[in-house]
């Protein structure tokens, strides 16, 4: 075990998600084993989504995980996501069952819009997705790749407001307004594509600041995420940089540090 932390972001709905979690985005060989080898490491959150067309697999993983008692399903947090052509309210509810049963699980802890279509589609797939809140199959129910307007439409229109807004956020795209925004309404920012796919792991002045608390330009782009307040959710299938993406809860950036990896965005 690496000891990955347990430190954990309470969401507006009263539950609370890991800071940091994996993505398995494009993981599509031995899935399982991949994700099975990140819960061994002590990741508790993983994201996937219909798209990804692996939920199966970490279906298999957690179910491995529990049966073993290398965690318990409480511990561990699975997200899933409804793709662009199940939009609607019909589509969406059929889109969670087909999920539902590829995963393998009694639920998951937070269902995603993946994003945003027509004002009327993420209406009516925000309501279904309340839907499966209430039934108790979803814990948490939020958005992803959301702007202000299109959460502004759901907060007007609808019961409850998502408990988390997953978007691209890294040194490249810091987001300040949509941030700023989310911030403002209790919605819990999550970092897609943290590493820029790998962009950012060499720049020279992440790197700089690395050396001084003996770690990678990667690990300091995952503390910056996580000092930003931002839920993190890096994707590696190699159990090194497994490890080296989760071992960033040992040390602090100072606030110089911060405002100069925020200061790399140029958008
Ligand atoms: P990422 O920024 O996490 O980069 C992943 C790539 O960086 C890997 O393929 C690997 O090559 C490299 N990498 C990982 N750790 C490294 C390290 N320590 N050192 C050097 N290189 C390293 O990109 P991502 O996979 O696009 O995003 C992470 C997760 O976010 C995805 O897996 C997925 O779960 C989610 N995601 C969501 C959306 C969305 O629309 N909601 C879109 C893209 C990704």
């Amino acid at each position: 075990m690496t000891g990955v932390s347990t430190e954990r972001v309470t969401l507006h709905d009263g539950r609370s998600m890991p800071v940091l979690g994996l993505g398995v985005y494009e993981i599509e060989e031995n899935v399982a084993d991949t994700v099975f080898k990140a819960i061994e490491l002590g990741y508790r959150s993983i994201d996937t989504a219909a798209m990804y067309g692996n939920e199966a697999g970490v279906g298999e993983a957690v179910r491995r995980a529990v049966s073993l008692g290398i965690a318990k399903r409480e511990e561990l947090f699975i997200t899933t996501k409804v793709w662009k052509c199940d939009l609607g309210y019909d589509q969406t509810l059929a889109a969670f069952d087909r999920s539902m049963e590829q995963l393998g699980l009694d639920d998951v802890d937070l269902y995603l819009i993946h994003w945003p279509g027509s004002d009327r589609q993420n209406v009516e797939t925000w309501q279904a997705l309340e839907r499966i809140r209430a039934e108790g199959r979803a814990k948490s129910i939020g958005v992803s790749n959301f702007e202000p307007e299109h959460l502004t439409l759901i907060m007007d229109q609808c019961e409850r407001k998502p408990v988390v807004n997953q978007v691209e956020f890294n040194p490249g795209r810091t987001r300040r307004q949509l941030h700023a925004f989310c911030k403002e309404h209790d919605i819990q920012l999550v970092a897609w594509g943290p590493l820029g796919k790998g962009k950012f792991v060499g720049h020279p002045q992440l790197e700089q600041i690395g050396q001084k608390y003996g770690k990678t330009a990667a690990q300091v782009i995952l503390r910056w995420d996580i000092q930003s307040g931002v839920v993190t959710i890096p994707k590696s299938s190699r159990e090194a940089r497994m490890r080296e993406n989760a071992d960033i809860f040992d040390f602090m950036l100072t606030e110089e540090e911060m405002a100069l990896i925020s200061s790399l965005d140029r958008t």
